[in-house]
């Protein structure tokens, strides 16, 4: 099962992306987190890849795919795989089927998940993570037991500069003029299927297993 995961940010893709390797037992490939640890290990890459993630803006193409590509090649990617915040622009999708076609394989399924703009703010301004095990919570719905401390290990609670709702607003028009048109894009290669990312969590994960096992 090769699967993409579309959608804007703060539309669950991260949550939802757990609970799909889980059940099929695929590695979780997310450009997002690959530069955040990059970045908080120093490497060259992170220090490259940090003024695009701090202003909302996406790192140029030609770093990002060939993190990608290296990342695909390794074995565990062999039976399958689940890309995050990957492909973003039409170039990058475009790189992507190549690169496949190479391998002899190709996408199963994009799973699109939509969210009104007005939600994707307020989720997203309210989100708050553990510095340490990356544990997530939100100001609204799941504030942590004592203000700043991790419930689970006892991190520092943070928000992510890229949260930020100035940061969020740009990241938020990136999406809609550079991601977005993946949506006709993949709908027109007849593999998109796409789901309402405000329904309840176990609803919407239910939906996707249905869609991708039916
Ligand atoms: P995410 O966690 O997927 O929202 O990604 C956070 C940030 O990482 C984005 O705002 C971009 O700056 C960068 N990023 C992640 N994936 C990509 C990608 N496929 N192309 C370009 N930039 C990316």
């Amino acid at each position: 099962m090769n699967l993409i995961l579309l959608g804007p940010p703060g539309a669950g893709k991260g949550t939802q992306a757990e609970l799909i390797i889980e059940r099929f037992n695929i590695p979780h490939i997310s450009t997002g987190d690959i530069f955040r640890a990059a970045i908080k290990e120093g490497t060259p890459l992170g220090v490259k890849a940090k003024e695009y993630l701090d202003s909302g803006q996406l790192v140029p193409d030609e770093i990002v795919v060939g993190i990608v590509q290296e990342r695909l090649k390794q074995n565990d990617c062999k039976s399958g795989f689940l890309l995050d915040g990957f492909p973003r622009t039409i170039p990058q999708a475009d790189v992507l089927g190549e690169f496949l076609k190479g391998l002899k394989q190709n996408i199963t399924a994009v799973i699109n998940i939509e969210v009104d703009f007005e939600v994707l703010m307020a989720r997203i301004t309210g989100r708050r993570l553990c510095r340490n095990c990356g544990a997530v919570y939100h100001i609204q719905n799941k504030r942590e037991k004592t203000e700043g401390v991790c419930d689970h290990c006892g991190g520092e609670i943070y928000q992510r500069d890229d949260d930020l709702p100035e940061t969020v607003k740009k990241r938020l028009q990136v999406y809609q003029n550079q991601t977005e048109p993946l949506i006709s894009y993949y709908s027109e290669k007849q593999i998109l299927k796409s789901f309402d990312g405000q329904e309840p969590i176990a609803v919407l994960f239910q939906k996707i297993c249905d869609a991708l096992e039916g």
